[in-house]
Protein backbone atom coordinates (compact mmCIF):
# COMPACT_ATOMS: atom_id res chain seq x y z
CA UNK A 1 0.00 0.00 0.00
CA UNK A 2 0.94 3.32 -1.03
CA UNK A 3 0.66 6.36 1.58
CA UNK A 4 0.55 9.23 0.03
CA UNK A 5 -1.19 11.86 1.80
CA UNK A 6 0.46 15.21 1.46
CA UNK A 7 0.58 15.85 4.90
CA UNK A 8 1.66 12.10 5.89
CA UNK A 9 4.59 13.13 2.82
CA UNK A 10 5.21 16.24 5.44
CA UNK A 11 6.16 14.06 8.32
CA UNK A 12 7.68 11.30 6.91
CA UNK A 13 8.87 11.06 3.04
CA UNK A 14 12.96 11.17 3.81
CA UNK A 15 12.45 10.57 7.59
CA UNK A 16 13.68 6.98 8.29
CA UNK A 17 14.92 6.17 11.78
CA UNK A 18 18.73 6.41 12.21
CA UNK A 19 19.89 2.91 11.43
CA UNK A 20 22.17 3.49 14.58
CA UNK A 21 20.14 4.75 17.54
CA UNK A 22 16.76 4.63 16.42
CA UNK A 23 15.68 8.27 17.13
CA UNK A 24 12.84 9.45 14.94
CA UNK A 25 13.68 12.75 14.38
CA UNK A 26 16.07 12.71 12.13
CA UNK A 27 19.19 13.45 13.68
CA UNK A 28 21.97 16.58 13.08
CA UNK A 29 25.09 15.16 11.25
CA UNK A 30 27.12 17.64 12.38
CA UNK A 31 30.16 16.65 10.54
CA UNK A 32 32.29 17.69 7.26
CA UNK A 33 33.64 14.35 6.70
CA UNK A 34 33.09 10.99 6.49
CA UNK A 35 35.42 8.05 7.44
CA UNK A 36 36.24 5.55 4.44
CA UNK A 37 36.72 1.78 4.51
CA UNK A 38 39.86 1.80 2.64
CA UNK A 39 40.91 4.13 -0.14
CA UNK A 40 37.70 4.96 -1.99
CA UNK A 41 35.01 2.62 0.21
CA UNK A 42 32.01 4.83 1.52
CA UNK A 43 30.37 3.14 4.23
CA UNK A 44 26.83 4.65 3.34
CA UNK A 45 27.59 6.63 0.15
CA UNK A 46 29.17 9.92 2.04
CA UNK A 47 32.12 11.81 1.44
CA UNK A 48 32.19 14.67 2.15
CA UNK A 49 29.40 17.43 3.39
CA UNK A 50 29.19 20.06 0.58
CA UNK A 51 28.74 17.04 -1.61
CA UNK A 52 25.99 15.37 0.77
CA UNK A 53 25.11 15.06 4.19
CA UNK A 54 22.56 12.81 5.68
CA UNK A 55 20.41 15.58 7.46
CA UNK A 56 20.20 17.99 4.52
CA UNK A 57 19.63 14.31 2.27
CA UNK A 58 16.50 13.44 4.22
CA UNK A 59 15.53 17.25 3.26
CA UNK A 60 16.01 16.78 0.11
CA UNK A 61 14.14 14.09 -0.22
CA UNK A 62 11.22 15.02 1.81
CA UNK A 63 10.82 18.32 -0.70
CA UNK A 64 10.95 16.25 -4.07
CA UNK A 65 7.95 14.10 -2.40
CA UNK A 66 5.95 17.57 -1.46
CA UNK A 67 6.40 18.49 -5.29
CA UNK A 68 5.97 15.50 -6.76
CA UNK A 69 8.97 15.87 -8.47
CA UNK A 70 12.23 13.21 -8.88
CA UNK A 71 15.09 15.20 -7.26
CA UNK A 72 15.21 17.76 -4.66
CA UNK A 73 18.23 19.97 -3.74
CA UNK A 74 18.77 22.15 -0.78
CA UNK A 75 20.79 25.51 -0.55
CA UNK A 76 22.03 28.03 1.74
CA UNK A 77 19.25 30.66 0.90
CA UNK A 78 16.53 30.86 -1.91
CA UNK A 79 19.14 33.31 -4.05
CA UNK A 80 21.49 30.63 -4.16
CA UNK A 81 19.22 28.04 -4.82
CA UNK A 82 18.61 30.47 -8.51
CA UNK A 83 21.27 31.70 -8.79
CA UNK A 84 22.80 27.83 -8.94
CA UNK A 85 19.98 27.36 -11.50
CA UNK A 86 20.66 29.87 -13.72
CA UNK A 87 23.95 29.46 -14.06
CA UNK A 88 23.76 25.76 -14.74
CA UNK A 89 20.92 26.27 -17.14
CA UNK A 90 22.22 29.83 -19.30
CA UNK A 91 24.76 30.74 -21.34
CA UNK A 92 26.39 33.89 -23.35
CA UNK A 93 23.85 35.18 -26.01
CA UNK A 94 20.45 33.20 -24.27
CA UNK A 95 17.65 35.07 -23.23
CA UNK A 96 14.71 34.90 -20.46
CA UNK A 97 11.66 35.94 -19.45
CA UNK A 98 10.66 36.98 -15.88
CA UNK A 99 7.34 38.28 -14.26
CA UNK A 100 6.33 42.21 -14.38
CA UNK A 101 6.72 41.74 -10.79
CA UNK A 102 9.59 39.45 -10.18
CA UNK A 103 10.54 39.04 -6.45
CA UNK A 104 13.01 41.79 -5.81
CA UNK A 105 15.84 39.71 -5.27
CA UNK A 106 15.17 37.62 -8.68
CA UNK A 107 15.18 41.08 -10.40
CA UNK A 108 18.11 42.09 -8.90
CA UNK A 109 20.36 38.82 -10.08
CA UNK A 110 18.75 39.08 -13.18
CA UNK A 111 19.48 42.68 -13.71
CA UNK A 112 22.45 42.97 -11.97
CA UNK A 113 24.54 39.86 -12.19
CA UNK A 114 23.30 37.21 -14.63
CA UNK A 115 22.98 40.57 -17.66
CA UNK A 116 26.54 40.68 -17.32
CA UNK A 117 27.41 37.42 -18.57
CA UNK A 118 25.77 38.49 -21.52
CA UNK A 119 22.21 36.86 -20.84
CA UNK A 120 19.16 39.17 -22.23
CA UNK A 121 16.00 39.21 -20.35
CA UNK A 122 12.94 40.19 -19.94
CA UNK A 123 10.10 41.57 -17.73
CA UNK A 124 6.68 40.16 -18.31
CA UNK A 125 2.99 40.59 -17.23
CA UNK A 126 2.68 36.49 -16.85
CA UNK A 127 -1.10 36.96 -16.31
CA UNK A 128 -1.48 38.03 -19.61
CA UNK A 129 -0.49 35.15 -21.78
CA UNK A 130 -0.07 36.82 -25.28
CA UNK A 131 2.30 39.14 -24.00
CA UNK A 132 4.33 35.95 -22.59
CA UNK A 133 4.09 34.38 -26.58
CA UNK A 134 5.03 37.53 -27.87
CA UNK A 135 7.95 37.98 -25.20
CA UNK A 136 9.69 34.42 -26.64
CA UNK A 137 12.93 34.69 -28.83
CA UNK A 138 14.63 32.26 -31.06
CA UNK A 139 17.56 32.65 -28.05
CA UNK A 140 14.81 31.78 -24.47
CA UNK A 141 16.40 29.58 -22.66
CA UNK A 142 13.77 29.47 -19.92
CA UNK A 143 10.60 31.20 -18.65
CA UNK A 144 10.86 32.05 -15.19
CA UNK A 145 7.15 32.39 -13.21
CA UNK A 146 5.82 32.96 -9.78
CA UNK A 147 2.59 32.79 -9.30
CA UNK A 148 1.00 34.53 -6.81
CA UNK A 149 3.44 37.07 -7.86
CA UNK A 150 4.96 39.40 -4.87
CA UNK A 151 3.48 42.23 -4.37
CA UNK A 152 0.74 42.23 -6.46
CA UNK A 153 -0.40 38.83 -6.55
CA UNK A 154 -1.02 38.27 -9.89
CA UNK A 155 -2.04 34.65 -10.57
CA UNK A 156 -0.45 33.13 -13.82
CA UNK A 157 -1.50 29.53 -15.68
CA UNK A 158 0.69 27.07 -15.43
CA UNK A 159 0.04 24.59 -17.58
CA UNK A 160 -0.62 26.99 -20.61
CA UNK A 161 2.84 28.60 -20.18
CA UNK A 162 4.62 25.30 -19.80
CA UNK A 163 3.28 24.36 -22.94
CA UNK A 164 4.51 28.14 -24.62
CA UNK A 165 8.02 27.29 -23.21
CA UNK A 166 8.31 23.56 -24.43
CA UNK A 167 6.98 24.78 -27.59
CA UNK A 168 10.25 27.28 -27.47
CA UNK A 169 12.24 24.74 -26.05
CA UNK A 170 12.84 26.99 -22.88
CA UNK A 171 12.63 25.45 -19.23
CA UNK A 172 9.93 26.92 -17.13
CA UNK A 173 10.75 27.72 -14.19
CA UNK A 174 8.42 28.58 -11.22
CA UNK A 175 8.90 30.19 -7.71
CA UNK A 176 6.62 28.69 -5.64
CA UNK A 177 7.39 30.03 -2.53
CA UNK A 178 4.37 32.01 -1.88
CA UNK A 179 1.84 29.28 -2.24
CA UNK A 180 3.93 26.14 -1.10
CA UNK A 181 3.54 23.14 -2.52
CA UNK A 182 0.55 22.24 0.28
CA UNK A 183 -1.48 24.70 -2.29
CA UNK A 184 -0.27 24.42 -5.61
CA UNK A 185 2.08 21.86 -7.32
CA UNK A 186 3.43 23.19 -10.30
CA UNK A 187 5.37 20.58 -11.20
CA UNK A 188 2.16 18.55 -11.68
CA UNK A 189 0.69 21.00 -14.09
CA UNK A 190 4.26 20.93 -16.70
CA UNK A 191 6.57 23.10 -15.35
CA UNK A 192 10.59 21.66 -15.04
CA UNK A 193 11.65 23.20 -11.89
CA UNK A 194 10.11 24.60 -9.09
CA UNK A 195 12.09 27.14 -6.43
CA UNK A 196 11.83 27.91 -3.42
CA UNK A 197 12.80 30.31 -0.75
CA UNK A 198 12.24 27.62 2.43
CA UNK A 199 12.85 30.39 4.25
CA UNK A 200 9.35 31.44 4.19
CA UNK A 201 6.31 28.86 4.62
CA UNK A 202 8.10 25.75 4.33
CA UNK A 203 10.39 27.04 7.07
CA UNK A 204 7.53 28.96 8.58
CA UNK A 205 9.31 30.29 11.73
CA UNK A 206 11.39 33.20 10.87
CA UNK A 207 13.91 31.35 12.06
CA UNK A 208 16.16 29.55 9.28
CA UNK A 209 17.23 30.98 5.70
CA UNK A 210 17.20 28.34 2.88
CA UNK A 211 16.69 27.57 -0.36
CA UNK A 212 15.51 24.64 -2.58
CA UNK A 213 15.22 23.11 -6.52
CA UNK A 214 12.86 20.12 -7.30
CA UNK A 215 12.63 18.93 -10.75
CA UNK A 216 11.11 16.09 -12.41
CA UNK A 217 13.41 15.54 -14.83
CA UNK A 218 16.61 13.06 -13.70
CA UNK A 219 19.00 14.47 -15.93
CA UNK A 220 17.99 18.05 -15.27
CA UNK A 221 18.45 17.20 -11.47
CA UNK A 222 21.92 15.54 -12.03
CA UNK A 223 23.33 18.59 -13.51
CA UNK A 224 21.69 20.66 -10.86
CA UNK A 225 23.35 18.13 -8.15
CA UNK A 226 26.92 18.57 -10.00
CA UNK A 227 26.39 22.38 -9.95
CA UNK A 228 25.27 22.31 -6.41
CA UNK A 229 28.69 20.70 -5.08
CA UNK A 230 30.44 22.85 -7.23
CA UNK A 231 29.23 26.05 -6.28
CA UNK A 232 28.61 24.89 -2.92
CA UNK A 233 26.41 27.46 -1.46
CA UNK A 234 24.81 24.36 0.53
CA UNK A 235 23.08 24.87 4.00
CA UNK A 236 24.37 23.37 6.74
CA UNK A 237 22.98 20.49 9.01
CA UNK A 238 21.39 22.41 11.75
CA UNK A 239 19.29 24.64 8.93
CA UNK A 240 18.35 21.85 7.39
CA UNK A 241 16.94 20.44 10.17
CA UNK A 242 15.12 23.45 11.32
CA UNK A 243 13.56 23.50 7.54
CA UNK A 244 12.49 19.73 7.84
CA UNK A 245 10.69 20.80 11.20
CA UNK A 246 8.61 23.45 9.91
CA UNK A 247 7.89 21.42 7.09
CA UNK A 248 6.07 18.93 9.34
CA UNK A 249 3.23 21.63 9.91
CA UNK A 250 2.86 22.71 6.60
CA UNK A 251 -0.36 21.84 6.20
CA UNK A 252 -2.07 23.05 9.36
CA UNK A 253 -0.06 26.03 8.82
CA UNK A 254 -1.01 27.18 5.44
CA UNK A 255 -4.87 26.13 6.04
CA UNK A 256 -4.48 28.31 9.01
CA UNK A 257 -2.84 30.97 6.96
CA UNK A 258 -5.36 31.00 4.53
CA UNK A 259 -8.34 31.23 7.08
CA UNK A 260 -7.13 34.34 8.59
CA UNK A 261 -6.43 36.02 5.56
CA UNK A 262 -9.73 35.66 4.38
CA UNK A 263 -10.91 37.03 7.83
CA UNK A 264 -8.80 40.07 7.39
CA UNK A 265 -9.45 40.52 3.51
CA UNK A 266 -13.06 40.62 4.90
CA UNK A 267 -12.43 43.20 7.17
CA UNK A 268 -10.27 45.36 4.77
CA UNK A 269 -13.06 45.89 2.38
CA UNK A 270 -15.56 47.41 4.74
CA UNK A 271 -12.68 49.88 5.62
CA UNK A 272 -13.08 53.13 3.92
CA UNK A 273 -9.27 53.62 4.22
CA UNK A 274 -8.27 51.38 1.76
CA UNK A 275 -8.86 51.74 -1.71
CA UNK A 276 -8.06 48.22 -3.40
CA UNK A 277 -6.86 44.95 -1.94
CA UNK A 278 -5.21 42.46 -3.82
CA UNK A 279 -5.95 38.64 -3.14
CA UNK A 280 -6.31 35.72 -5.37
CA UNK A 281 -9.45 35.17 -2.96
CA UNK A 282 -12.09 38.09 -4.21
CA UNK A 283 -14.24 37.04 -7.05
CA UNK A 284 -13.32 40.39 -8.86
CA UNK A 285 -9.56 39.56 -8.73
CA UNK A 286 -8.42 39.33 -12.57
CA UNK A 287 -6.73 35.81 -11.69
CA UNK A 288 -9.76 34.23 -9.47
CA UNK A 289 -11.16 31.49 -11.24
CA UNK A 290 -7.58 30.28 -12.60
CA UNK A 291 -6.29 30.39 -8.70
CA UNK A 292 -9.51 28.52 -7.80
CA UNK A 293 -8.46 25.65 -10.59
CA UNK A 294 -4.73 25.75 -9.86
CA UNK A 295 -4.47 26.25 -6.01
CA UNK A 296 -5.55 24.13 -2.76
CA UNK A 297 -6.70 27.76 -1.23
CA UNK A 298 -6.15 31.45 -1.63
CA UNK A 299 -2.85 31.55 0.81
CA UNK A 300 -1.45 34.10 3.38
CA UNK A 301 -0.63 36.72 1.44
CA UNK A 302 -2.44 40.34 1.11
CA UNK A 303 -1.75 43.38 -0.47
CA UNK A 304 -4.14 46.84 -0.23
CA UNK A 305 -3.75 50.12 -1.31
CA UNK A 306 -5.00 53.69 0.92
CA UNK A 307 -7.35 56.11 -0.24
CA UNK A 308 -4.78 58.88 1.31
CA UNK A 309 -1.44 57.63 -0.48
CA UNK A 310 2.20 56.85 0.10
CA UNK A 311 2.06 58.55 3.80
CA UNK A 312 -0.72 56.63 4.80
CA UNK A 313 0.60 53.61 3.82
CA UNK A 314 3.87 53.86 6.18
CA UNK A 315 1.16 55.38 8.62
CA UNK A 316 -0.41 52.00 8.60
CA UNK A 317 2.78 49.96 8.50
CA UNK A 318 3.92 51.87 11.93
CA UNK A 319 1.05 51.88 13.64
CA UNK A 320 0.62 48.26 13.79
CA UNK A 321 0.95 46.63 17.33
CA UNK A 322 0.39 42.55 16.41
CA UNK A 323 1.69 42.47 12.63
CA UNK A 324 5.74 42.89 13.13
CA UNK A 325 7.43 45.36 10.53
CA UNK A 326 9.64 43.46 8.66
CA UNK A 327 10.50 42.13 5.73
CA UNK A 328 9.97 38.64 4.83
CA UNK A 329 6.91 36.47 4.72
CA UNK A 330 5.60 33.29 5.23
CA UNK A 331 6.52 32.54 9.23
CA UNK A 332 3.59 31.92 12.36
CA UNK A 333 3.73 35.65 13.08
CA UNK A 334 2.01 38.26 11.41
CA UNK A 335 4.32 40.87 8.92
CA UNK A 336 3.60 43.95 7.60
CA UNK A 337 5.62 45.84 5.31
CA UNK A 338 5.78 48.68 2.82
CA UNK A 339 7.41 47.17 -0.57
CA UNK A 340 7.95 50.27 -2.43
CA UNK A 341 10.59 51.26 0.18
CA UNK A 342 11.65 48.01 1.61
CA UNK A 343 11.40 44.41 -0.13
CA UNK A 344 11.07 46.19 -3.38
CA UNK A 345 13.34 48.82 -3.07
CA UNK A 346 15.79 47.58 -6.06
CA UNK A 347 13.01 48.39 -8.76
CA UNK A 348 12.50 51.77 -8.26
CA UNK A 349 12.55 53.75 -11.78
CA UNK A 350 12.40 50.11 -13.43
CA UNK A 351 9.49 48.56 -15.36
CA UNK A 352 8.68 46.52 -12.13
CA UNK A 353 8.44 49.65 -9.72
CA UNK A 354 5.67 49.01 -7.16
CA UNK A 355 2.57 51.67 -6.30
CA UNK A 356 3.83 53.17 -3.54
CA UNK A 357 0.69 53.55 -1.42
CA UNK A 358 0.93 49.65 -1.24
CA UNK A 359 0.82 47.73 1.91
CA UNK A 360 1.67 44.05 2.34
CA UNK A 361 0.39 41.53 4.95
CA UNK A 362 2.04 38.03 5.41
CA UNK A 363 -1.10 36.74 7.67
CA UNK A 364 0.15 34.61 10.49
CA UNK A 365 -1.41 32.23 12.41
CA UNK A 366 -2.27 34.27 15.82
CA UNK A 367 -6.10 34.70 16.33
CA UNK A 368 -7.50 36.00 13.58
CA UNK A 369 -9.95 38.90 15.88
CA UNK A 370 -6.60 40.07 17.57
CA UNK A 371 -5.18 40.74 13.67
CA UNK A 372 -8.41 41.92 12.44
CA UNK A 373 -8.53 44.23 15.75
CA UNK A 374 -4.73 45.21 15.16
CA UNK A 375 -5.04 46.67 11.22
CA UNK A 376 -8.53 48.44 12.47
CA UNK A 377 -6.57 50.49 14.61
CA UNK A 378 -3.50 51.25 12.48
CA UNK A 379 -6.09 52.47 9.59
CA UNK A 380 -7.96 55.02 12.31
CA UNK A 381 -4.61 56.29 13.33
C1 LIG B 1 12.41 35.40 -0.16
C2 LIG B 1 12.17 35.02 -1.57
C3 LIG B 1 13.22 34.61 -2.40
C4 LIG B 1 14.67 34.61 -1.94
O1 LIG B 1 14.91 33.72 -0.92
P1 LIG B 1 16.01 33.93 0.25
O2 LIG B 1 15.82 32.71 1.09
O3 LIG B 1 15.68 35.20 0.95
O4 LIG B 1 17.34 34.00 -0.41
C5 LIG B 1 12.91 34.22 -3.69
N1 LIG B 1 11.64 34.26 -4.16
C6 LIG B 1 10.62 34.67 -3.40
C7 LIG B 1 9.24 34.69 -3.97
C8 LIG B 1 10.84 35.07 -2.08
O5 LIG B 1 9.81 35.49 -1.34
Amino acid sequence: MKFDGFETLAIHAGQKPDAGTGAVAVPIYQTSTYTQDGVGGLRQGYEYSRTGNPTRAALEENLAALEKGVRGLAFASGMAAEDTLLRAVLSPGDHMIIPGDAYGGTFRLVSKVVERWGVTWDAVDQSDIEAVRAAVRPETKVIWGETPTNPLLKITDVETIAQIAHDAGALYVVDNTFASPYLQQPLTLGADVVVHSTTKYLGGHSDVIGGALVVSDPELGEQLAFHQNTMGAVPGPFDSWLTMRGIKTLGVRMDRHTANAEKVVAALEKHPAVRKIFYPGLEDHPGHKLAERQMRSFGGMVSFTLRDGEEAALQVCKRTQIFVLAESLGGVESLIEHPGRMTHASTAGSPLEVPADLVRLSVGIESADDLVADLSQALEG
